[in-house]
């Protein structure tokens, strides 16, 4: 695996390659989640880029900034075992710094802008956005790799690749979890071993939900899921709704015929968690 830290140089050596690019961004910490994605790029292209970088700008909480994991060595280990081609590994000045001349000011998110992770982490997606499209303008893959469990930045992404042209075909692969059902996250380092148990119940009522979507209205299996959820201990839950699987509005009665997705933030051990689940036909 070649390591670039200068910008110059990744472009300066990308641009050598006849050969299909996969990118796969990340900021660090790296668990089997990530490497599913590196495994997932591999299969669609001879060249992987896999990028770390912890982005101050999508943070609105400089505490969490701060305390958010760092595992390099461990991360640049998993890279080579796993065959990854390329790690980037910027600095803060080399994703910032003179290189902000190509990007717009604001991007016009509309209504993604301030729903749910948009409500509770004002602009988190604007920073999203900011890194992802200097990124994308100097790696140019053919493929963008993106994990669904940030559904809402899937979306995000999306509507930036589309909206500036910048040609990627976005792939979005599947949440992978634990054996208890808790989703993979870098943040789960925080918690621990008793909290990562806890933590699992949030998917248990996800999955409760859908189960029982038939059965009875939503409104009260949210209520039941919410009360169960800080019952077993969760501190603080930012939302937990059913959402269109489109647009990400808030949907008040489930129909069986619309694509919906359940989304969740919650607090565990002062950690924030964030997981979904798409209720697919
Ligand atoms: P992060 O480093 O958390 O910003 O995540 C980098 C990429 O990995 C994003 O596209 C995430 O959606 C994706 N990702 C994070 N956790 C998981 C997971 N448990 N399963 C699959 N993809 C994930």
């Amino acid at each position: 695996m070649i390591i670039f830290k200068k910008a110059a140089d990744l472009q300066h050596w990308l641009q050598l390659q006849q050969s299909p690019i996969a990118f796969v961004p990340t900021m660090g910490a790296l668990h089997s989640g990530h490497l599913h994605l590196v495994s997932e790029a591999q299969k669609t292209a001879s060249i992987v880029v896999c990028s770390i970088f912890v982005n101050p700008t999508q943070f609105n909480d400089q505490g969490d900034f701060a305390k958010y994991p760092k595992t390099i060595e461990n991360d640049i280990f998993l890279l080579e075992k796993q065959g990854c081609s390329i790690l980037f590994l910027p600095s803060n000045e080399e994703i910032y710094e003179n290189n902000l001349e190509n990007l717009p000011k604001t991007y016009e998110l509309g209504a993604l802008e301030n729903l749910w992770e948009g409500a509770y982490r004002p602009g988190h997606f604007q920073g999203v956005c900011m890194v992802v499209h200097r990124l994308l303008l100097l790696v140019k893959p053919h493929f963008l790799l993106l994990g669904i469990k940030d559904y809402q930045q899937c979306k995000v992404i999306e509507w930036l690749n589309t909206t500036y042209n910048l040609g990627a075909t976005v792939l979005k692969i599947p949440t992978q979890r634990e054996a208890s059902g808790l989703a993979l996250s870098s943040r789960n380092l925080r918690l621990s071993d008793e909290g990562k148990q806890k933590a699992a119940n949030l998917y248990k009522e996800l999955c409760l939900i859908r189960e029982n979507l038939a059965a009875a209205p939503i409104q009260n299996l949210l209520f039941i899921a919410k009360n169960n959820l800080l019952a077993a201990g969760f501190e603080k839950i930012d939302y937990l709704a059913l959402a269109d699987a489109g647009n990400l509005t808030e949907v008040a009665i489930w129909q069986a015929e619309k694509p919906c997705v359940l989304l969740a933030a919650v607090f565990l051990e002062g950690v924030r968690l964030i997981d979904n689940l798409e209720l697919v036909l």
